[in-house]
């Protein structure tokens, strides 16, 4: 974008030296100073590049100073010339408008920079609070899942789509969570936290029978494992040639913790 960039001159004040003769016209107090604001710009202003001027007579047109005159130029003008160039220098107090706007490229990538150094900041945090807290939970935690429509009670068609509900601490045993579900559900994967706002988190919207969950599933898959009954545990381990310890094995998966940055997992009064 760079490319296309120009040189802008804006004029911001002028005056007229009284006492100034011009060499051409001769003519006396025809002599203007002319105080300008000066930036690169690629269709928004990048870098400011100071205050030049230019001199030049009103009467005859006959231009003493350009605006383009390099700064280590200027030491062939006349006394009157030079002190006016300095007064109106002194003089002219810019606003704080003119004096931010030729920077508006690096104002707004400073900005951005600002802006995405605290969004970061503020999704570590919430990602570290949420590991500490699936981590360790507690009696009454209502967490966010991404569930298979699959696996609702009251779901009711044969397809298998990703709902959004709530799961409920009601009580811990050790590696086993036991939790209610919402019975409320909304289609979609939630990645914004205002895609939960619609469940509601009263206690008599939660089923009552619980769920076995388990906590290592939790902290270590991201996973909503549900342990099978005794009888299906009994069966498995009768079958399974070597028996297994992991609890995984004897449970299923049934929903997901969603892993979107940013986005408040489990929500702890
Ligand atoms: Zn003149």
């Amino acid at each position: 974008m760079f490319y296309f960039y120009s040189i802008v001159t804006k004029p911001l004040t002028s005056v007229v030296l009284q006492n100034e003769i011009c060499p051409v016209c001769s003519k006396k107090g025809t002599i203007e100073v002319v105080l300008y604001m000066k930036f690169a710009t690629a269709l928004i202003p990048m870098f400011g590049l100071g205050r030049p001027t230019s001199v030049h007579c009103t009467e005859c047109g006959h231009e003493i100073k350009s605006v383009n005159t390099p700064l280590f130029a200027q030491n062939n003008y006349s006394p009157g010339i030079i002190n006016g160039i300095k007064t109106i220098k002194a003089n002219h107090k810019r606003t704080l408008w003119q004096l931010l706007y030729p920077w508006s490229i690096l104002i707004l990538l400073g900005l951005l920079c600002i802006f995405g150094l605290l969004t970061q900041y503020s999704v570590s945090r919430t990602n570290s609070q949420t590991s500490e807290m699936l981590a360790n939970p507690k009696i009454g935690d209502v967490y966010k899942v991404n569930i298979d429509s699959m696996y609702l009670l009251n779901a009711n068609t044969m397809g298998s789509k990703r709902s959004q509900t709530l799961f409920k601490i009601i009580d811990i045993k050790s590696d086993t969570l036991l939790m209610v579900r919402n019975k409320q559900k909304t289609e979609g994967i939630g990645v914004k936290e205002s895609d939960w706002n619609s469940l509601s988190r009263e206690d008599n919207t939660f089923e009552t029978a619980p769920h076995k969950i388990s906590l290592k599933g939790i902290t270590e898959r991201k996973e909503v494992f549900e342990f099978f009954n005794q009888k299906k545990i009994d069966s498995i381990n009768k079958t399974d040639r070597v028996k297994s310890i992991d609890p995984l094995h004897f449970s299923k998966s049934i929903g997901q913790i969603p892993n979107y940055n940013g986005i408040e997992i489990v929500e702890r009064k």
